[in-house]
């Protein structure tokens, strides 16, 4: 299965029969601002006989459209104060839906625009809500052959919005592969070699490091939640360095780090009375950045340089095993305790940060992020929606702001939190033998300011700290905990989501 195709229909006469498309899905605010008049007639003709058409979806018999399917797929409470643009996500996928399994392979999406500005981008958001909709598992893909589904979708946009939309939705369908898929098919090792082969003949610089002595050398925090892991050489754990670099001048540069956990057994402090389910999700993070980086390599936008690095693991259990009380040097030099082995995340990325730390020192207009499901907490304070956690650095450029922005506009909505001074005094090891405690001893969903004080860890364990407002070189720094927001409706079982990687990208480009 390929990502959907989206295809740019230039002729408004892609609506009749003959176009070649079969069935038009209409997804509008209201029945009366379809701008088509064909399809306006057809659908008030069908609400006087069924008063369901304007309220859910519904497919009406439509001689002289293609396909002789119209499908009409309201916005729910368009008008209300409550809405935003996911409302036309919504409308989009069910009104798809409802074209596939009406037998349509070719639907064209008409998309009714809305002045209002919260809904300034209701077309691409409806747009990739169906590749949402239409992604399916990949061991399901591997293990059956796949009929009956969608094999390009019309819009009635321009060549160069269809190819950001297909370049987005290619990104996506990578970063839903990557993290919604089973331990063994997706273990680290495989991982990396999905993305080895993601990125192979495009323009990415791609590295992969595997070799023991290096990953103990220059990702030992990483390493010490991989210990256990080393003994099964299928489980062991990966590095994959990612670069885009745009032809000409550099104005910007960006650096990701990506959490790839690809199972976590919570290691010594291991996840009980049924916790477990659902760890093989703890790599949404990294895949997400992975997609970002197959969208970039597509677009090839100008002006920046974009490096990322995903910390791929398995936090297993075993004789080997980390375990709380070590003290652990991480890759910038600072002595680290473990707190709990259940907060190996921040451990990952602690490493990977003071690597791209010491990358952006010389870069112009450098911006890091951290991306991962980092705590149940996030999921207790804001549900379903990511969180962002800014250095005052980032604050201070409106990095966080920016984001929530675009976030609001694009569908993936993001909740802005602020790093307190709190924070900083929950990582002190109070034995005063270590420089920082990893975690307390607490499930984060438990513990008061559990999604933000892991930022302070991370900008102390990383480096970062050095960076302040009032350092030589100031670095923006913002932590993106994706707990909530990676997987969409069952919390184990439930589809990826490839969130945020559509929000980032708009803030890159
Ligand atoms: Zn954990």
């Amino acid at each position: 299965m390929t990502p959907v195709n989206f295809v740019d229909v230039k002729d408004n006469d892609a609506i009749f029969e003959g176009s070649g498309w079969d069935a038009v899905v209409v997804v509008t605010s209201s029945l009366d601002n379809i701008e088509f008049d064909e399809i306006s007639l057809l659908a008030s003709h069908g609400a006087n006989i069924d008063a369901r058409v304007g309220r859910s979806a519904t497919l009406l018999f439509a001689p002289g459209l293609a396909g002789g399917r119209l499908i009409v797929s309201p916005v729910l409470n368009y008008a209300s104060d409550v809405q935003d643009v996911r409302g036309y996500a919504d409308a989009a996928r069910k009104g798809l839906s409802l074209a596939k399994e009406a037998g349509a392979r070719k639907p064209l999406l008409v998309v009714s625009l809305s002045h209002e500005g919260k809904y300034r981008q209701s077309l691409p958001v409806a747009a990739l809500a169906c590749g949402q909709e239409l992604w399916q598992a990949l061991e399901l893909r591997e293990a059956v052959i796949q009929r009956d589904t969608i094999e390009s979708i019309g819009l009635l946009v321009s060549t160069e919005q269809a190819k950001v939309l297909n370049a987005i939705e290619s990104g996506r369908h990578l970063a839903r592969d990557l993290c919604g898929t089973e331990p063994e098919r997706m273990s680290a090792p495989n991982f990396a070699q999905y993305c080895v082969n993601a990125f192979a003949n495009t323009c990415l610089k791609v590295a992969v490091i595997e070799d023991r002595a290096v990953l103990e050398r220059d990702y030992p925090l990483l390493s010490a939640v991989a210990r256990s892991s080393f003994a099964v050489p299928r489980h062991q754990p990966r590095v994959v360095k990612v670069e885009y670099c745009a032809d000409g001048d550099i104005e910007r540069s960006y650096f990701f780090a990506g959490k790839g956990v690809v199972y976590d057994t919570g290691g010594a402090d291991i996840k009980v009375a049924g916790g477990m389910a659902g760890m093989s999700r703890d790599k949404g993070g990294a895949a997400a950045v992975a997609g970002l980086m197959k969208t970039l390599s597509i677009l090839k936008p100008k002006g920046i340089r974009v490096v990322a690095e995903l910390g791929l693991v398995r936090n297993s259990i075993g004789s080997e095993a980390f375990v709380t009380d070590e003290i652990i040097t991480s890759h910038a030099g600072v002595r680290v305790r473990i707190g709990n082995t259940d907060a190996e995340g921040r451990l990952v990325l602690a490493d990977l940060l003071s690597h791209l730390r010491l990358k952006a020192i010389n870069e112009p207009n450098a911006q890091l992020f951290s991306v991962a499901t980092l705590t149940g907490h996030v999921v207790r304070c804001y549900g379903g929606y990511t969180a962002v956690v800014e250095n005052p650095v980032a604050r201070e450029q409106g990095v966080g702001e920016r984001l929530q922005q675009l976030g609001e506009a694009w569908g993936e909505p993001l909740e802005l939190s602020r790093l307190r001074r709190e924070d900083y005094a929950k990582i002190v090891d109070p034995s005063g033998a270590a420089d920082v405690l990893s975690s307390n001893n607490a499930p984060s969903s438990v513990t008061a300011r559990g999604h933000q004080y892991p930022a302070a860890f991370l900008l102390k364990a990383s480096g970062l700290q050095a960076h302040g407002i009032n350092s030589d070189k100031p670095l923006v720094y913002a932590h993106v905990d994706i707990a909530g927001s990676a997987i969409e409706g069952d919390p184990l079982y439930g589809k990826p989501t490839a969130a945020p990687l559509v929000g980032l990208f708009q803030h890159l480009c």
